[in-house]
């Protein structure tokens, strides 16, 4: 008999998300029995404030753990015993785990977004780095650049507030790598390395360029976080004018690779996930 699992995701809107089909084929894969429940708010008519209640519901029914999404990372840290100290860093979580009694925090985002930038733009200079969007989704990130061991991060936010914020937040945590308010983006540019991407530009919602497409050069490697579609207009520019780029899926797999792992304990193989995802 298979080993039997558990697990879902809390989200709003997650109707389309992928992340149940990349989980549950791959613990086929691995001999397991392994059930991905879409525990959507939008679809039950709930809101965050029943996140409370939906975490006890899944942890009563033996789930191994559970992924949560938009709009629940940050109200959940305050649902856990324990954050690992990334999780603690960044202010919110994807991913719970639960072990008896007790609920660990993580985050995988971030991790996520590291490993796909190692595979896909391995060996490219990180002295200065350029970052749009200071949500949550970039802070996540900048964190991510930071640990891979960029020098310095200089964040746009279409909101300053939020910009000042993640440098507020991050800065402590990154003696090596110095933060900052970026406040004009063409000598940004022109100083920079490379440029990553973390707003909703270029999501099916929100089409269209999140920067003039005449500042990408080939000077730049440009990492985009969107995935919503694969080839966004900013992928599409970029790789016109003959950057090195990375698209938004590998942090969607990779991000789902380290949950697996936290979930099973078994080391998915990341590779095939990699080839689901770009299947589905
Ligand atoms: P969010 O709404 O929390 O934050 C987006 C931020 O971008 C906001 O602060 C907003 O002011 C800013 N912004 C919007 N347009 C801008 C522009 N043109 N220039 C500068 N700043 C701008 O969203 P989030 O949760 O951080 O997610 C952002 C996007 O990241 C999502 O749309 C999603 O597609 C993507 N995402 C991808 C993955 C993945 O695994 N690949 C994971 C999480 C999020």
């Amino acid at each position: 008999v298979p080993r039997q699992l558990r697990v879902g995701l809390i989200g709003a809107g997650i109707g389309r998300s992928l992340t149940p089909a990349m989980h549950m084929r791959e613990g086929e894969h691995c001999g397991l029995s392994y059930r991905y429940d879409l525990i959507d708010l939008d679809a039950r008519g709930l809101s965050v404030s029943d996140l409370p209640a939906l975490i006890d519901e899944a942890e009563a029914l033996g789930f191994a753990g559970l992924n949560i999404t938009h709009p629940c990372k940050q109200a959940a840290v305050a649902l856990v015993d324990e954050l690992s100290p990334d999780a603690q860093t960044l202010g919110s979580i994807n991913t719970i785990t639960f072990h008896g009694k007790s609920r660990i925090g993580h985050n995988t985002d971030w991790w996520g977004f590291a490993e796909s930038f190692r595979r896909g733009l391995a060996g490219v200079a990180l002295g200065h780095v350029v970052q749009l969007g200071a949500g949550g989704a970039g802070v996540a990130v900048a964190h991510a650049t930071a640990e891979m061991g960029a020098r310095s991060i200089e964040i746009f936010d279409l909101d300053p507030k939020r910009a000042q914020a993640l440098v507020e937040q991050l800065q402590p945590a990154h003696d090596a790598c110095r933060f900052s308010i970026g406040h004009a983006l063409v000598a940004a540019l022109d100083a920079a390395d490379g440029l990553v991407h973390a707003t909703p530009t270029g999501m099916d919602a929100h089409p269209g360029l999140p920067l003039d497409g005449r500042l990408l050069t080939e000077r730049l490697w440009v990492a985009e976080i969107v995935y919503f579609p694969i080839e966004t207009e900013l992928v599409k520019r970029a790789k016109q004018a003959g950057c090195r780029v990375l698209d938004g899926g590998g942090m969607a797999v990779f991000q789902a690779v380290k949950a697996f792992e936290l979930f099973t304990g078994m080391r998915p193989d990341a590779n095939r996930m990699m080839q689901h995802f770009n299947s589905l």
